[in-house]
């Protein structure tokens, strides 16, 4: 094996490489046709008050049930989607079925979902989500949209447009995955968010000795307090890691530590047993989500 084993190796990197863009080419095909099958599901993820323990929303997730090829990733899928100007309606249609599925939940129970820039960035953004609202009568209030740093590319002036023409219809605004992007704080200045997430490469670890995550989670804490805005800690695992995020001043946290995302099925049968509570539990297994 050793003799020859360049060779050997060059095959293997470039048959790996060729099963890359083999999947990558599939993943893109099915992807146009995917509105038109039942493969696609948001599944919910609590997100609770530090203070009450309370669960006060869900963060809605895509899934994608692969005929072939089994759950596919959001963090795999989603950027094809929007190479392949897909994301679009793929965003449209989690809108709308997010906001049918909260409609059945708890009515103190809100709901998160992710926007990409290239959705956020069309001209009739805000007509969509108001249009999705009236039809499915969802108390805006509930709805909560989580965009990240990458929005602010778009320029200026007609993102704070779009900001202020989504806060009057009375639906929140998250800033998602802080501190992993390439924006400058000064958009922080103008733009009307209700909650920064502290991004989970600041979580990890965050319990270990002698690294900088905790000094990092409080500096963002204090921003966001003087902004009045609130703070979630995203994938929280262990108890350690709850008690750290805690006692730095995060008000939500999401993460394992509560729970994996959930089906709407799974969540309906929860919320049918009385109120929603989710214990902190050990550090918890991926689920097949
Ligand atoms: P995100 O918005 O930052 O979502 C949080 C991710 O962290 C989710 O991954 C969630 O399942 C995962 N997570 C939550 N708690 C834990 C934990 O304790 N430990 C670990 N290791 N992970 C945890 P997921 O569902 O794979 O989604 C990945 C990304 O894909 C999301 O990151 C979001 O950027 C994107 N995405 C997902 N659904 C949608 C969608 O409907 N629309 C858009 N535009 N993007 C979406
Ligand atoms: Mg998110
Ligand atoms: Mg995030
Ligand atoms: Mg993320």
């Amino acid at each position: 094996a050793a003799k020859g084993g360049g060779r050997g190796q060059y095959r293997f990197y470039s048959s790996e490489m060729k099963e890359g863009a083999k999947r990558r080419r599939q993943i893109e095909e099915d992807l146009r046709g995917v509105l038109d099958t039942a493969q696609l599901a948001m599944h919910y993820q609590p997100i609770v008050s530090a203070d009450t323990r309370q669960v006060e929303c869900f963060e809605a997730l895509m899934r994608w049930n692969h005929p072939e090829r089994g759950w596919i990733s959001p963090a795999e899928f989603i950027p094809v989607a929007e190479d392949i100007d897909m994301i679009k309606p793929l965003g449209e249609w989690a809108l709308l079925q997010v906001c049918r599925d909260a409609c059945a939940w708890p009515e103190d129970v809100g709901v998160a979902v992710n926007i990409s820039a290239l959705q956020f960035e069309c001209d009739d953004f805000p007509s969509k989500v108001e249009e999705v609202l009236i039809e499915t009568g969802l108390e805006p209030s509930r709805l909560e949209l989580e965009i990240t740093e990458s929005v602010f590319l778009g320029g200026s002036e007609r993102t704070q447009r779009k900001f202020e023409d989504i806060k009057k219809l009375g639906v929140r605004l998250a800033l998602d995955d802080f501190g992993t992007g390439y924006s400058s704080l000064s958009y922080l200045r103008t733009a009307p968010f209700d909650k920064i997430k502290i991004d989970q490469s600041f979580v990890r670890g965050c319990t270990e000795p002698g690294n900088n995550n905790p000094a990092i989670m409080s500096a963002i804490v204090n921003l966001a307090q003087a902004l009045e805005m609130q703070t979630v800690a995203e994938g929280v695992e262990s108890k350690d890691e709850l008690e750290l995020v805690i006692a730095r001043g995060a008000s939500h946290i999401q993460g394992y530590i509560f729970s994996a995302p959930l089906s709407q099925k799974d969540m309906l049968e929860r919320s049918a047993n009385g109120p929603l509570t989710f214990e902190a539990r050990g550090p918890a297994r991926y689920r097949a989500d």
